[in-house]
């Protein structure tokens, strides 16, 4: 059996990750007897600069030819970040219509959590963003009045289908875990969407009886995340809100070079985009330092939605064993010296 993987590494350090993480995908596949073919694309912003797009026209077409997509990140200090966010992944995400982003964390070493008191495992967080809708739909515009009078009018859309679907996916995951499921939500402040979010999911809640449902302001889930993130278990929020309050998951559990995510679209076939949830770095690029455990953990997203949940389960104790190992090279923003190289080749060792 062979998986048919396309390769996004994009630019600055998500090219550094996804060639550091490719090569232990593919020893994890070898011992667990089967295959991965990989085709490269190299688009991104160096394409922009030259030919005016990151994607050329057919992009989405020979995606979808792919069982799944492993994406470095796009970004690029020559190039708007507007343009590499919404004309590179958020572009996959819609034209697949990956509406479920998960990202999930989980606390593998003390060492790890900037945060006093919380050891191997205390926090496990499995976070669905929705990702096709909301802050992101791209609806607004900039009316300049004259006279110093400019407005700019930036509009979010909920749909009842699209909320319904990424809540039904939490729910579900809720079931497989702890049954615990928060709701991010700011229906005091903002009475048309989040109201309606709210309202969704509470009528969701009603065939999921088994499962404690709570209700968090977003400000107040900012601040709970902090001061006690090993209470989560399952966490739904809107398209924005997830994406902010995931880099603070991310961060009481290791920082952004551990945080795995994935785009999937649970209904259909369209192929699962899996990225680590950080950016581009242009402050490391370049240096071989990044940390490559975000993509080699969305790798082990990706095995474990190809079915092949052995190598993924492979991957995962490789990494644990890694950063529980304090005499193994970590990278710098985990306080170590190593590089990302010396990384790969730990991990390899383990695998
Ligand atoms: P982008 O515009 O592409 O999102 P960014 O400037 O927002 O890029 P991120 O990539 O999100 O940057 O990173 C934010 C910070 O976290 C940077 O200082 C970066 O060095 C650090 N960081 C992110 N990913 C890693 C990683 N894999 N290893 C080490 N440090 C990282
Ligand atoms: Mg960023």
């Amino acid at each position: 059996m062979a998986h048919d993987i396309a390769l996004l590494p994009g630019d600055g350090i998500g090219v550094e990750v996804v060639d550091a993480a490719t090569p232990l995908l593919e020893r994890a596949a070898e011992t667990h007897d089967f295959e991965v073919e990989t085709t490269r694309y190299e688009w991104g912003s160096d394409r922009f600069l030259d030919e005016g797009s990151l994607f050329p026209d057919d992009a989405m077409d020979r995606l979808a030819d792919h069982d799944a997509i492993l994406h470095g990140a796009m970004g690029d200090p020559r190039v708007p970040d507007y343009v590499t966010s919404i004309e590179g992944p958020i572009a996959i995400r819609q034209a697949f219509d990956l509406y479920v982003n998960y990202r999930p964390v989980r606390l593998h070493d003390a060492g790890n959590t900037p945060l006093k008191g919380y050891g191997r495992n205390d926090v496990d967080i499995a976070w669905f963003r929705e990702n096709s809708e909301g802050e992101y739909v791209d609806i607004g515009g900039r009316l300049d009045r004259g006279g110093g009078s400019e407005l700019a009018i930036q509009t979010s859309v909920y749909t009842e289908k699209g909320v319904e679907r990424v809540v039904r996916a939490a729910f579900e995951a809720a079931l497989d875990r702890e049954g615990y499921l928060t709701n991010v939500t700011k229906s005091n402040a903002l009475r048309y969407g989040p109201v309606f979010w709210d309202e969704v999911v509470e009528d969701v809640a009603e065939s999921y009886p088994s499962v404690t449902l709570e209700h968090l302001l977003v400000d107040a889930a900012s601040m709970d995340f902090v001061l006690r993130p090993d209470e989560f278990d399952v966490v739904v929020g809107p398209n924005l809100f997830g994406d902010i309050l995931t880099d603070l998951t991310a961060a009481v559990t290791g920082g952004l070079g551990l945080a795995p995510s994935a785009n999937v679209n649970p209904d259909g076939d369209a192929p699962g985009l899996y990225e680590p949830v950080h950016g581009s770095a242009p402050d490391i690029a370049g240096e071989g330092v990044a940390n490559p455990i975000a993509a080699v953990l969305s790798g082990a997203l990706m095995f474990e939605d190809l079915g092949e949940e052995s190598a993924a389960d492979a991957l995962r104790d490789a990494v644990a064993a890694h950063l529980a190992d304090d005499g193994a090279p970590h990278t710098p923003d985990l306080g170590g010296d190593g590089t990302t190289a010396n990384v790969v080749a730990d991990l390899r060792s383990r695998l």
